[in-house]
């Protein structure tokens, strides 16, 4: 198992450090530490200007081939980029889902023509994606898929109607990747395509939802005979669960990894505050910041761990643990905020009433547990797939 990096990727560390160093200024410095999860809705177009200024750094798709603007940069060097990201405050990325989502889809299943439409947007930062998989009916069953796709034979095009619901930033986005059903007779993860669709047309309806944070991060959208292009199929019709599959590979893996620095800085605040307040002279208090600490670096060797494994993205054993460790962890601590705050932690301090950091931790980390698959979820998946135990019992067509 690696513990260390090698003197190469340190070096690759450095220069990170000092383009991020030299760039969050200026216009940029106050959206240091801003619109990650819980503050997504603060500093978009902010946001968006810094993904251009990070595409004049070639430091958007950093994965990518060079052959489409990326630095084909090794999975090392990609948790070094979001390591020091973190460590630098970069802003929460809007570019996110197409950098480590659409492209390498893209890159892995797509065509020549799909790739030299979309890529280079997304390399460029200035065309935003978002992800239309779940709906009201399937979430965690992603395969009980309603939306339908049906081809035009008329104009040529792909017709899509149905509802997808919790789909983060939307409302922000120029394209979202959906998957339809294109086969009404079929069922289950058969008959189904993976569509790349434009948002701005009048078959779209995008309605924010309102979270119990406040904010409105992400949406109900609503397909009412939109179009996309033959073209803007990934895959052939009927292969949209292959693709759709080999994405979530990609969302499980090294996006992921440089949280782990946010967590850092998130229960280092902690600390702080548990010394100013006093709480850290409650036993149980030190006990639980300890059993923090002890489960952040658990989860860094875990990470290296899985570094130790194949490059080919797919999910090693111990990926398989990653989701659900890190995400009760992070609940964990949002709960050891709200106790380290006291009786604080139920007060706002005046209009508008805006959650402070801690309190929007709190509530967010609650999600944490629920988005890119639920922890009962994930213990199903760690039970069948990497203990080998037996299938949970299906229903009928599964
Ligand atoms: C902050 C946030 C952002 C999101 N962003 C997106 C996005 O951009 N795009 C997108 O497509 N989706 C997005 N989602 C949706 C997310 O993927 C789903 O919420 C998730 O897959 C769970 O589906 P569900 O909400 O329908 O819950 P359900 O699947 O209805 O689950 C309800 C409960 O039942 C449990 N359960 C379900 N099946 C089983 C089982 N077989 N065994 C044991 N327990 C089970 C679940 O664990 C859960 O506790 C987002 C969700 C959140 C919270």
């Amino acid at each position: 198992m690696k513990l260390t990096f090698t003197r190469e990727d340190e070096l690759f560390r450095d220069e990170v450090a000092t383009w991020l160093d030299a760039h969050l200024r200026g216009d940029f410095a106050a959206i240091r530490y801003r619109g990650g999860p819980g503050d997504e809705h603060h500093f978009v177009n902010e946001r968006k200007a810094w993904e251009r200024k990070l595409a004049d750094g070639r430091w958007t798709c950093i994965g990518w081939p060079e052959a489409w603007g990326g630095r084909a940069a090794s999975i090392e060097q990609q948790v070094i980029f979001h390591e020091e990201y973190a460590r630098a405050g970069g802003p929460g990325r809007m570019g996110h889902i197409g950098d480590t989502l659409t492209g390498p889809t893209l890159l892995a299943f797509g065509t020549k023509a799909q790739k030299e439409k979309y890529l280079p947007g997304i390399r460029a930062g200035r065309e935003f994606w978002s992800q239309g998989y779940s709906e009201p009916g399937a979430g965690s069953d992603l395969a009980a898929i309603r939306t339908r796709a049906e081809l035009d034979e008329a104009t040529g095009q792909w017709r899509i109607n149905g509802q997808k619901v919790w789909t983060s930033l939307a409302h922000e986005s120029d394209f979202v990747f959906v998957l339809a059903r294109v086969d009404k007779d079929s069922q289950r993860h058969h008959g189904l395509g993976f569509f790349l669709v434009a948002l701005d047309q009048p078959g779209v309806t995008i309605r924010p939802i309102n979270q119990l944070t406040g904010t409105a991060e992400f949406n109900e959208v609503y397909f009412d005979d939109a179009v996309c292009g033959t073209d803007d199929m990934v895959g052939a019709p009927g292969e949209g669960w292959k693709v759709a599959m080999g994405l979530l590979g990609f969302e499980r893996g090294v996006s992921t990894l440089g949280q782990q620095m946010l967590f850092q800085t998130e229960l280092d605040e902690i600390i702080r505050i548990a010394r100013d307040n006093g709480a850290a002279k409650n036993p149980e208090i030190r006990q639980r910041i300890a059993e923090a600490h002890i489960g952040l670096r658990t989860m860094r060797y875990n990470s290296m761990r899985m570094l130790s494994g194949g490059e080919d993205g797919s999910l090693s054993r111990e990926a398989m643990i990653y989701k659900l460790y890190w995400s009760s962890w992070h609940r964990n601590l949002g709960k050891l905020a709200m106790d380290v705050l006291g009786p604080e932690a139920e007060l706002l301090e005046a209009a508008p009433y805006e959650l402070n950091r801690l309190q929007s931790l709190f509530l967010f980390t609650r999600a944490d547990t629920i988005y890119g698959g639920t922890n009962q979820i994930q213990r199903n998946i760690i039970a069948e797939r990497a203990l080998g135990m037996p299938k949970e019992p299906r229903g009928q067509g599964r």
